[in-house]
């Protein structure tokens, strides 16, 4: 099995800086990387992000303390596609929101290329379920927004509004409103949003949890292109085991309450995958046997507030 310690990294392995995956920078194409002779000690990477001790309590209405996240470490490396996963309530909606800069830790620090995060920055971006996107704006108006907010100039505006439709395979929508579009493809208008702005990591809280699962295995293929085209780091959250390994290169997996790194995995499969093929299946099951003893103790928990409701 391949599961590794608690809270330490995976098997030193190669991952590429953004861009040089597939010869490509944000779509432009890149001088091909000259190669250099194999340096006699391993390169050390800083990773992307890096989570050092992250605990968080939120005060509940109550007035008590709740401990979300307690003594979280965790190092992303560039380009790594890590998922997230864990009971409902266990933390990972929290943890996003933390490297998003969208909340404070109660205690620890979030590293982005080794500088503390103080709050948000356009090199992050959070993708949600509800997506949150204009409905009275065009499809266009939609994925050109981010960069209106960035001044980025009109007749550049128009080009990446272009390119990043065509990456999400919606280039003849662009006049199209929120509304005439399938679940599907609003959450490719929310990842072409996402990416216009060209962000170095970006952050998914169950993206496609709603959807149906054509829908969604469609999305994954599409995702694990637009990844391996543009290079960027994603960090995905998902309840979904066999959706975490599809997409992963290393799944993390959380306690319930407090949010704890349980186990990591890392998912050495050759890609594009397919979530029916029995390597998949069986790394999902490897990670749902470790997962269920959470998802009890979560249920445990929500009965006996039922009973003393
Ligand atoms: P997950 O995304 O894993 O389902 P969350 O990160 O949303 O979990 O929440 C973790 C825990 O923190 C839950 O018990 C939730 O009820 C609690 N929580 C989340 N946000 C708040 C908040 N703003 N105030 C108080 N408690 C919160
Ligand atoms: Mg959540």
């Amino acid at each position: 099995m391949s599961a590794s310690p608690r809270n330490a990294m995976p098997a030193a392995r190669t991952i590429p800086h953004r861009g040089i995956r597939a010869n490509v920078f944000h779509g432009k194409p890149v001088t091909p990387v000259t190669e250099f002779p194999a340096p006699a000690v391993a390169e050390v990477v800083v990773p992307k992000v890096a989570l050092d001790g992250i605990s968080l309590s939120y005060r509940t209405t109550s007035g008590e303390r709740l401990l979300a996240l307690d003594q979280i470490n965790l190092e992303v490396k560039p380009g790594e596609f890590l998922c997230i996963v864990g009971p409902s309530g266990c933390g990972k909606s929290t943890l996003l929101h933390l490297i998003a800069g969208l909340h404070p830790q109660t205690s620890g620090k979030v590293l982005v290329d080794g500088r503390p995060v103080s709050g948000p920055g356009t090199d992050r971006i959070l993708i949600f379920q509800e997506l949150g996107l204009f409905p009275w704006l065009t499809v266009s108006g939609n994925v050109e927004f981010g960069m209106k907010m960035k001044n980025v100039p009109k007749a550049e505006r128009e080009e990446k509004v272009q390119h990043y439709l065509r990456l999400v395979q919606l280039s003849k929508f662009g006049n199209c409103y929120i509304h005439q579009l399938s679940g599907g493809m609003r959450q490719r208008v929310a990842l072409a949003r996402a990416l216009a702005t060209e962000p170095d990591v970006l952050l998914m809280d169950e993206p496609f949890a709603a959807l149906d699962a054509q829908t969604r295995d469609l999305l994954h293929d599409e995702l694990e292109r637009i990844w391996a085209e543009t290079g960027c780091t994603i960090i995905f959250v998902t309840h979904n085991v066999r959706e975490a390994a599809r997409l992963a290169d290393r799944v993390a997996l959380l306690t319930f309450r407090p949010g704890r790194v349980k186990e990591e995995f890392a998912v050495n499969l050759p890609r594009p995958r397919h979530m029916e093929h029995p390597d998949v299946t069986r790394m999902a099951r490897n990670i749902l046997d470790c997962l269920r003893e959470e998802i009890n103790k979560s249920l445990e928990v929500e009965y006996a507030d039922e009973k003393i409701r």
